[in-house]
């Protein structure tokens, strides 16, 4: 008898959207229609660990084990026929944007479970352990930066970095944390970071299976993105500082208006960023102006600036030069340049992408290769074992938004390529 085909893999698409919506009634955001829903679950909140139980509850009825880390990532088991083999590890995170979608993150988490058990359904014997896991806080939507589970279970910060992070309501990350942790005390512990579960060794490969949140795929009419890297971002906070003045009395020339000063260094930006090619990514997404009031003078105006481009040298570059551009380009107040976020770009390790293509074909899946625009957990884990992606189409390229959505059918052919890839790279 041959081994099965990986397309003898029984994904049940069904059983697969039924715990997705389960998941999206978590948060939901009301729309006009079903298909416009949307969810809102922050990290570490009541509604995210309501839906950690959930995954735990169906993990436990599959037969997986169960076990979180210092910094709240969770991992559900699947034993191999070898225990002390490096582990397959897949998955995303649960948290949501604020006014998030159904699917970011989350459908990564339940595709590597539908995946592990689709395997485990066929009776199929995998010689690694394939662990899921939900990494915590991805998307920085309540604590910011994002991707602090997988940074910290990577080594690139400890959990302590972000203690006194807030949220806007002041609760400190480490609070939240500790929070999370205590609810959560009957779950057994394992150690932070790569060899932290009970193989003792850092995982063979990560594959973590996403929604685009572009365009490509949709236009292209296409299954599967095989992802081949990631751009990096630095994330800086410009604050201008001058005086405040009654709109009414004070003479501009005598003004250090906060706002005028930031467009003139949001311009002076626009040049220093300006690439003809449209390859780099630069956004001025967040603005505060005080005291944010139509007939006085600003005082304080405050910026992000959201640069991203996959080439580090370019990436540094530009981004060194923030700084000066701001401070050449104000006129009559002070300006500070912070950087709150880096991350370099990452070109994942060819086995990964190779065993999502050999998978895809193998399924006869239309699929191509493309690089992320957005940062995903995968960038983290890049650093400490092979990792790849594998990317379904986004309808209209919309996602943190309600409107954000991928059909049934979508998803599940994204799952059973990467049920596919995880038992060839299982086996191997
Ligand atoms: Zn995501």
């Amino acid at each position: 008898m041959p081994d099965p085909a990986p397309t003898a893999l029984p994904v049940d698409e069904a059983r697969h959207w039924s715990r997705l919506m389960q998941m999206a009634e978590l948060g939901a955001i009301p729309g006009p229609s079903p298909e416009d829903r949307g969810v809102n679950r922050p990290c570490l909140s009541p509604l995210d660990r309501e839906a950690r139980r959930l995954l735990i509850r169906w993990a436990g009825t599959v037969g997986l084990t169960v076990s979180i880390d210092e910094i709240g990532n969770l991992f559900l088991r699947h034993e191999g026929t070898d225990p002390s083999a490096a582990p397959v590890l897949s998955g995303s995170h649960m948290d949501s944007q604020p006014n998030g979608g159904r699917f970011d993150g989350i459908w990564g988490v339940l595709a590597a479970f539908e995946a592990v058990q689709a395997i485990r359904d066929a009776g199929i014997a995998t010689r690694r352990p394939i662990e899921v896991v939900a990494w915590t806080n991805e998307e920085g939507g309540r604590f910011a930066p994002g991707c602090m589970g997988s940074m910290a279970w990577a080594g690139i910060e400890p959990p302590s970095a972000w203690d006194a992070v807030t949220d806007t309501a002041g609760t400190t990350f480490r609070q939240a944390l500790d929070e999370h942790l205590a609810a959560e005390a009957d779950l057994p512990r394992r150690a932070l970071g790569p060899t932290g579960g009970p193989s003792g060794r850092a995982p063979h490969a990560y594959v973590e299976a996403h929604i685009e949140q572009g365009p490509l795929l949709e236009a292209e009419g296409l299954d599967i993105g095989v992802v081949s890297g990631i751009q990096g971002s630095r994330w800086f906070t410009v604050e201008i500082s001058g005086k405040t003045d009654h709109a009414g009395t004070a003479p501009l020339r005598l003004r250090q208006d906060a706002v005028q000063d930031m467009l003139r260094a949001i311009t002076a930006l626009n040049a220093l960023t300006h690439d003809p090619a449209d390859v780099l990514r630069f956004t001025v997404g967040k603005v505060e102006v005080l005291p944010n009031s139509s007939n006085t003078v600003a005082d304080t105006a405050r910026f992000s600036v959201d640069l991203r481009h996959p080439d580090a040298t370019v990436l540094m570059a530009r981004g060194d030069a923030i700084a000066g551009v701001v401070q050449a380009a104000v006129r009559h107040c002070r300006a500070t340049v912070r950087e709150r976020f880096h991350a370099l770009p990452t070109t994942f390790d060819p086995r990964v992408p190779e065993a999502v293509e050999r998978a895809a074909a193998s399924l006869g899946l239309r699929a191509r290769r493309l690089a992320s625009g957005a940062f995903h957990d995968a960038q983290f884990v890049g650093s400490v074992c092979p990792s790849g992606m594998i990317f379904v189409p986004s309808r209209a390229g919309i996602s943190h938004h309600p409107a954000e959505y991928t059909s049934s059918a979508q998803l599940a052919a994204g799952t059973r390529a990467l049920a596919a890839t995880l038992l060839d790279l299982a086996q191997s």
